[in-house]
């Protein structure tokens, strides 16, 4: 069989490695340009390709399949529906060749952090276990190994062609509006995410909050919902079904066989309340996979979070530095804001993605004593702080200056917050280049004694 792979990014590449092994004839069509590492690796696995845009070549295969991140709209999509040649996304071509319990973890925040906790969960535990998705390793990695579970992260833009791929434990951690470029509107967003509810194991489980349920449309099946003991809910008597419950001190699964401990909150080493839901789903997942939640309940407090992600990086003074880098959409920069204890100076801004910032500006409002405002989104957010009466506010031209008037700002006591609730695109190459100028700067900081009225000593 041939199949052609559109795209040659980590994905593509591990696809076309993954359908080589699998004897098939593979021909790789990549919009850009191959750098020569690849190409090598290509000529030694006998991968044809072409580059620089796409021919009829890439018609002449049995399949066409799409590695992460293509859209209906690209030319190679449009051209294989018109001849009617079949087109499958990387998921369900991989999916066939996979062994072990997946659980599959989406949302539109929370989904590499409650993946990797899984992840170190079950490996602590000693079983064989996989980490794949856009954070981890490419799934196409792991076809054919003999492993008792694989944790895999999944996109939207992954759902959107799923047709099979199918998990045995699914978690959608939080549904807010993301990526409507690419999906053309927040209900085509939503649909892709719930591909993974209409494609669950006929034994599988479902854990999401109980706020997102309608919206998903949640009907039938095991489902243990997310609520926090002060939310009213609506109980339906007549359906039996499981409950995420998290009170002050700890987080419980009441289900009908009775109440299961899953942590006390104070076990966890991570910041703000939106990581005891993550952790709190994550410990469920351990649950529904028939593992001891007791035993996992050991290793949940040496988790340490993935980098970028509420990071604590330093102290100065009594103010206390978080990276929060990878905060690029107004839903987890009001997260962390909110969620995150004690008075904060922010930093925020970089590419804005087409969000308002109103709900941003209200928390801000609430929690914020400064925001520093930077990137090529400060004017409009500047414009929805001042809407909602909130003037003590900085716009600054780069990250040392940003970091050196948030803390110029901060009282002893508070944070200095780096969440910008955009990409980082018009200054960095990705997040992790902002977060670790932050960093930088920070312990530059930090070691050149600057005293908090400005003067330098030393
Ligand atoms: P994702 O993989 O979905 O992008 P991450 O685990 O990398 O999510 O976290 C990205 C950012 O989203 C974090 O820096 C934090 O600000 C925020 N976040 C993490 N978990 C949640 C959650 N459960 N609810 C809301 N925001 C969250």
């Amino acid at each position: 069989m041939k199949v052609t792979v559109v795209g040659s990014g980590i994905s593509g590449k591990s696809l076309a490695l993954m359908a080589k092994r699998m004897n098939f004839d593979v021909f790789v069509t990549e919009q850009g340009k191959l750098d020569e590492n690849t190409k090598t690796l290509f000529r030694e696995k006998d991968i044809q390709w072409e580059e620089g845009g796409h021919t009829k070549a890439l018609l002449d295969c049995d399949l066409v399949v799409l590695s992460s991140g293509i859209s209906d709209k690209t030319l190679p999509v449009q051209m294989a529906r018109k001849t009617g040649t079949p087109l499958q996304g990387e998921l369900d071509f991989i999916f066939p060749y996979l062994s072990g319990k997946i659980v599959g973890v989406t949302g539109t925040n929370g989904k590499s952090t409650t993946a990797a906790l899984i992840n170190h969960l079950l490996s602590k535990m000693g079983y064989n276990v996989a980490l794949a998705g856009n954070f981890g390793i490419p799934l196409a990695n792991f076809a054919m190994m003999p492993l008792d579970f694989i944790v895999v992260e999944l996109s939207s833009f992954q759902l959107h062609w799923t047709k099979r791929f199918s998990c045995d434990v699914a978690i959608i951690t939080n549904i807010y509006p993301d990526h409507l470029d690419w999906h053309g509107s927040f209900e085509a967003y939503v649909s892709a995410k719930r591909r993974i509810i209409e494609l669950l194991s006929p034994k599988g489980c479902l854990v999401c909050r109980a706020q997102d349920e309608e919206i998903l449309q949640v009907r039938e099946g095991r489902v243990a919902r997310l609520y926090w003991s002060f939310e009213k809910f609506m109980h339906d008597a007549e359906r039996v079904q499981d409950e995420l419950v998290l009170n002050d001190s700890e987080a419980l699964l009441r289900t009908e066989g009775g109440h299961i401990r899953l942590f006390p909150l104070k076990s966890l080493s991570l910041f703000g309340y939106h990581n005891v839901e993550n952790a709190a789903m994550a410990m469920a997942a351990i649950y529904y996979l028939g593992c001891e939640v007791e035993r996992a309940r050991e290793f949940l407090p040496y988790f340490k979070n993935l980098p970028h992600r509420c990071e604590k990086v330093g102290e100065k003074d009594g103010v206390v530095f978080i990276d929060d880098s990878k905060g690029t959409n107004v839903a987890s920069s009001v997260t962390a804001i909110a969620s995150i204890p004690g008075v904060k100076v922010v930093i925020l801004g970089g590419r804005g993605k087409g969000e308002k910032y109103d709900k941003l500006a209200g928390v801000i409002k609430k929690h914020v004593r400064a925001a520093v405002l930077l990137g090529e989104e400060k004017e409009v957010i500047a414009k929805s702080l001042r809407s909602a009466g909130f003037s003590n506010f900085y716009l600054a031209a780069s990250m040392k200056e940003a970091v050196y008037k948030a803390f110029e700002m901060a009282c002893p006591g508070d944070i200095v917050l780096l969440s910008p609730a955009c990409t980082s695109w018009d200054m960095y190459r990705n997040y992790h280049e902002r977060g670790k100028d932050f960093q930088e700067i920070v312990k530059n900081l930090i070691e050149a004694c600057v005293v908090k009225n400005g003067r330098e000593s030393n």
